[in-house]
C-alpha cells in the first residue's frame, strides 16, 4: 500500500462534473490500495472572482481580510469533493488548511509554512479514509487565516507529502506535463518526460506557472518524487526528480517568460561608495521586491541605476522613492512599463560558454531590443518589450531546438 498525495488544480475542479471526475479517480487510486490525501484548488477562476470582489470594495483591502476572503474558495471544493466521494460510498473528510494542522509564519497574502502538525490527518488515514485538504491555506501560532501566494496550492501538496512521509506528490492540473515552454503561447512546445528540481526552480521562479516555485523547493529538501500530469487525459505527465537520465546534458531545456515588469532608472545619484546600499535598503525596508540591477556610471561624480520591480509595485516603488530623495541625492526617476522578461534554463549551460551569445544573436536577428540582463549558472533572462515576448520566445525555441526530442543533446 503506498500513500500518495494527489493535488487537483482549479481546472480540473472547476464544475460539478468536473468534481466528479476527480472523485472518479480517486476511487480507481483507492481501489488499488493506495492510502490518499488529496489537495485541491478553488473550482476555476474564483480565486480571480474574489479578487475582483475586493476590489471593488477598495483599492487597498487589508492583507489580513484578503486572506480571510481568498481563503473561502478552497473551503468550497473540499467539502464538495468529500461529498462526491461518500456518493460513490467512498469514506472521506474535508480539513480546511488550520483543522489539518498546517501551521505558517505570521505574514498575509504569501506566507511560508512552518509546520505541519499532521495528527489528525494520520488519525484519519488510519480509519481508512480518505483526507482531503484545502490547498492555499494554513494557520498563524496567533490563530489567523493565512494564504500561501496565488498557485500555493501545489505547495500545501508538496509539504503533505513531506511531512505524512508519502511515497510521491501528484499535481494534477490543465496541461499533460512540464513542457519546454508554456505550451499555451508556443504550439510547438514538448512535453518532458523528466526535469532536475534546480531547473524545474528556476522555471517556476522565471514565471512558468505550471508549479509553484516553493512546491519545487520542498520537493527538492525532502526529495520528494513530484509528477505533474493532467487530470483529464491519461497520459503519463513529467517527473521532477534529482538525476534526469533522459535526456540529461541539454544545454538549454526550458523558456520561461513573464510579462508585467517595469523598469526604473533613479538617475544622477552621488558615485558614493555606498550608494547602492542606500538605495536598496530602502526599497527592501518597504517590502519592494527588486530583480535585475544595472549601474551605469553617468560622469566622474554620479551613477545612475537601473532595476526592474512587478508593475503592481511601480506606483509604491516611485512613492518611497519621492520620500527618500533627500537622502539618497538622485536628481530624477524614469520609468518603462510593459516590459517581459524571457528566460532560458537549462543545466548543461554551465559547460557551454557562448549560450548567452546563441540568446542575444536570435533576438537581434529579429529586431528584438534587449533592455537588460541576467544569469547564472543554469539561465540566461532578457527583458524586453512585453510586445515582443511571444516573439521571442517563439524564436529562442526554434533556435535551441527545443521542439525536437533529440537534437539539442550535446
Ligand atoms: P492549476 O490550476 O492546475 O494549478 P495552473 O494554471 O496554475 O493550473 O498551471 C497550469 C498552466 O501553467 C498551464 O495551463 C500552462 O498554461 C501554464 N504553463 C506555464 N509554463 C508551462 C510549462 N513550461 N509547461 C506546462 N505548462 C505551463
Ligand atoms: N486558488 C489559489 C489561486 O488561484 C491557489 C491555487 O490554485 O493554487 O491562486
Ligand atoms: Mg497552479
Amino acid at each position: 500500500m503506498a500513500r500518495i498525495v494527489q493535488k487537483y488544480g482549479g481546472t480540473s475542479v472547476g464544475s460539478a462534473q468536473r468534481i466528479e471526475h476527480v472523485a472518479a479517480r480517486i476511487e480507481k487510486a483507492v481501489a488499488h490500495g493506495n492510502e490518499l490525501v488529496v489537495v485541491v484548488s478553488a473550482m476555476g477562476k474564483s480565486t480571480d472572482v474574489l479578487v475582483d470582489l475586493a476590489k471593488q470594495m477598495t483599492e487597498s483591502p487589508s492583507k489580513r481580510e484578503m486572506d480571510m476572503l481568498l481563503s473561502t474558495g478552497e473551503q468550497v471544493t473540499i467539502s464538495l469533493l468529500a461529498m462526491a466521494l461518500h456518493k460513490r460510498g467512498i469514506e472521506a473528510i474535508s480539513f480546511t488548511g488550520w483543522q489539518a494542522g498546517i501551521k505558517t509564519e505570521e505574514s498575509h497574502g504569501n506566507a511560508r509554512i512552518s509546520d505541519i502538525q499532521t495528527d489528525r490527518m494520520e488519525a484519519e488515514l488510519g480509519n481508512g479514509k480518505v483526507v482531503i485538504v484545502a490547498g492555499f491555506q494554513g494557520v498563524t501560532q496567533s490563530g489567523e487565516i493565512t494564504t500561501l501566494g496565488r498557485g500555493g496550492s501545489d505547495t500545501t501538496a508538496v509539504a503533505l507529502a513531506a511531512a505524512l512521509k508519502a511515497s510521491r506528490c501528484e499535481i494534477y492540473t490543465d496541461v499533460t506535463g512540464v513542457f519546454t515552454t508554456d505550451p499555451r503561447f508556443v504550439k510547438q512546445a514538448r512535453k518532458l518526460h523528466s526535469i532536475s528540481y534546480d531547473e524545474m526552480l528556476e522555471m517556476a521562479n522565471l514565471g512558468a506557472g505550471v508549479l509553484h516555485p516553493r512546491a519545487v523547493e520542498f520537493a527538492k529538501n525532502y526529495e520528494i518524487p513530484l509528477m505533474v500530469a493532467s487530470s483529464m487525459v491519461d497520459e503519463p505527465g513529467t517527473m521532477i526528480e534529482e538525476e534526469v537520465t533522459m535526456e540529461q546534458n541539454l544545454v538549454v531545456r526550458g523558456i520561461a517568460f513573464e510579462n508585467d515588469v517595469t523598469k526604473i532608472t533613479v538617475a544622477g545619484l552621488p558615485n558614493k561608495i555606498d550608494a547602492l546600499s542606500t538605495l536598496f535598503s530602502t526599497l527592501s525596508k518597504n517590502q519592494i521586491n527588486v530583480d535585475i540591477i544595472i549601474q551605469n556610471q553617468s560622469d566622474d561624480k554620479h551613477v545612475d541605476i537601473s532595476f526592474s520591480i512587478t508593475q503592481s509595485s511601480l506606483k509604491e516603488t516611485i512613492a518611497i522613492l519621492e520620500e527618500a530623495k533627500s537622502e539618497l541625492e538622485f536628481s530624477s526617476i524614469h520609468y518603462e512599463e510593459d516590459l517581459a522578461k524571457v528566460s532560458i534554463i537549462g543545466s548543461g549551460m554551465v559547460s557551454n560558454p557562448g549560450v548567452a551569445a546563441n540568446m542575444f544573436n536570435v533576438l537581434a536577428e529579429n529586431d528584438i531590443f534587449i533592455k537588460m540582463v541576467s544569469t547564472s549558472e543554469i539561465k540566461v533572462s532578457v527583458v524586453v518589450k512585453e510586445e515582443d515576448m511571444v516573439l521571442a520566445v517563439e524564436m529562442l525555441h526554434q533556435a535551441f531546438q527545443l521542439a525536437e526530442e533529440e537534437a539539442a543533446v550535446v
